[in-house]
């Protein structure tokens, strides 16, 4: 279905509604498109993305790197749907996926092979047959076991793979635990000495079936600082021209993962020309380097989490005498961040009132029996939303329904992407039919 609308230009860069903003009483997504028309198509509760938000932030890495060369690798666990997948390789991205279904996805979304890089602490034999036999671009390694079966697995295909060891440079991201990478006590990467004993094994021409072509990090998720990204740059850069003498020319590329933090609140995310000086400073033309490594990078959420807000109905209120509850058609298996991490999300009405009234302390829940089940807590919201009315969760781009499950047998949503001020299904709802496919016949 594709709907037409006129153009109008967003605002606020970087905040939750720079995309998702009121056009006189109407949230509307890119200022042109209102998601009322939308959800009247598609039901509640949706997901809905804007391309032109997620293109955006795309763009303005790829220009900050234009004098090096790089490729930057959507990282598809952030956001699957095939659809988002194209918009993104059309644009020049390549994909960081961790495992044989997301490489699934990144094949039939059309993304050359040679832009994957396949991230993750546990692959199997088959993952990797999969991925080498797709001919991407590397595998980060995360292990030496890994690196073995690697070895092995290659062997008996009969073909070197390619590889960048993933260095767990132990610094502290200063994000949530749960998102946190890059420290030694984390269960991601190889430090510095097993790395060195890795390349001198190398230089010996054991692991003969493994080359290597880079070296990876990727330190934790939502951050917001700009210390322990450089830390950990500086800290890779030693490793690099550590691993430069003993091997010299062999590496063509680092792999700075990604991480960047977006505004969920009143977060202030770093400023990509930060974030790319740094780069520069450590890897680019003037930092010394005897030639030039490619840059890959592996951004997810900072290209996404903006891009898309969950709409939901609201069912009913519950009134409490210090607060009411809404409670709400979408649950937290349609998204799961903040029942998982406490996070923080921004919900506003899909339509204001005309008179919005007095506000009442508002918890927003949905249905499912788990306390946890609650989008947003102690908000001050119009005492006059009432049952049917609509309300979006921004930021719900990222990590939102690639995150999401069917717990409770609850159908997961449909997913609609906006684009020059048309929208269309990327993916139907699920049916109850489809939950039961899989299951043995009685
Ligand atoms: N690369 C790897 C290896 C990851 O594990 C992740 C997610 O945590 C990402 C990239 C994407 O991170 P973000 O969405 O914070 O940019």
């Amino acid at each position: 279905m594709a709907h037409k609308s006129n153009s109008k230009k967003p605002v606020k860069k970087g905040h939750p509604t720079e995309y998702f903003d009121y056009v006189g009483d109407d949230l509307c997504v890119d200022g042109t498109l209102s998601i009322q028309k939308i959800i009247q198509k598609t039901g509640t509760p949706t997901y809905i993305y804007s391309a032109q938000a997620m293109l955006q932030p795309l763009r303005e890495l790829q220009d900050a790197l234009a004098n090096l060369p790089h490729l930057i690798c959507f990282a598809v666990k952030s956001n699957s749907n095939l659809h988002v997948l194209k918009l993104m390789a059309v644009a020049g991205a390549g994909m960081d996926l961790v495992s044989s279904g997301e490489l699934k996805r990144a094949l039939k979304a059309g993304v050359d092979p040679q832009k994957i890089v396949f991230s993750g602490v546990g692959k199997t034999r088959d993952e990797m047959r999969e991925g080498i036999q797709a001919g991407i671009l590397s595998f980060n390694v995360e292990s030496i076991p890994e690196l073995e079966l690697l070895n092995e697995v290659a062997r008996d295909l009969g073909v070197v793979a390619p590889v960048a060891l993933r260095f767990n440079p132990d610094v502290d991201a200063k994000t949530h635990p749960y998102i946190s990478t890059g420290l030694k006590k984390n269960k991601f990467g190889l430090d510095r000495s097993e790395i060195l004993s890795v390349v001198e094994n190398l230089k010996k021409k054991k692991l003969a079936f493994i080359s290597l072509k880079g070296i990876s990090i990727h330190i934790g998720s939502q951050i917001l600082e700009l210390s322990p990204l450089k830390d950990s740059f500086v800290r890779l850069r030693k490793l690099v021209d550590q691993i430069e003498k003993v091997l010299p020319g062999a590496l063509e590329f680092v792999d700075l993962g990604g991480g960047i933090g977006i505004t969920y609140d009143r977060e202030k995310p770093l400023p990509i020309a930060k974030y790319a000086e740094a780069i520069q400073e450590t890897f680019g033309e003037k930092a010394g380097l005897k030639r030039p490594l490619r840059i890959i990078l592996e951004p997810g959420r900072s290209l996404v989490g903006n891009a898309g807000v969950l709409v939901t109905e609201v069912l009913f209120r519950k009134v409490r005498n210090s607060r009411d509850f809404l409670i709400v058609d979408a649950a937290m298996n349609d998204l799961m961040r903040p029942a998982l991490y406490g996070s923080f999300h921004a919900v506003v009405p899909a339509q204001k009132k005309k008179s919005q009234g007095a506000t009442r302390t508002t918890d927003i829940v949905g249905p499912v029996c788990e306390s946890s089940d609650c989008f947003a807590s102690g908000r001050k919201l119009s005492k006059r939303i009432q049952p049917g009315d609509h309300l979006a969760i921004l930021s719900a781009g990222a990590y939102g329904f690639s995150m999401s499950s069917s717990y409770n047998t609850r159908p997961r949503p449909p997913e609609v992407l906006v684009e020059n001020g048309t929208f269309r299904m990327i993916r139907r709802r699920e049916t109850h039919e489809d939950l039961l496919a899989a299951e043995e016949n009685l």
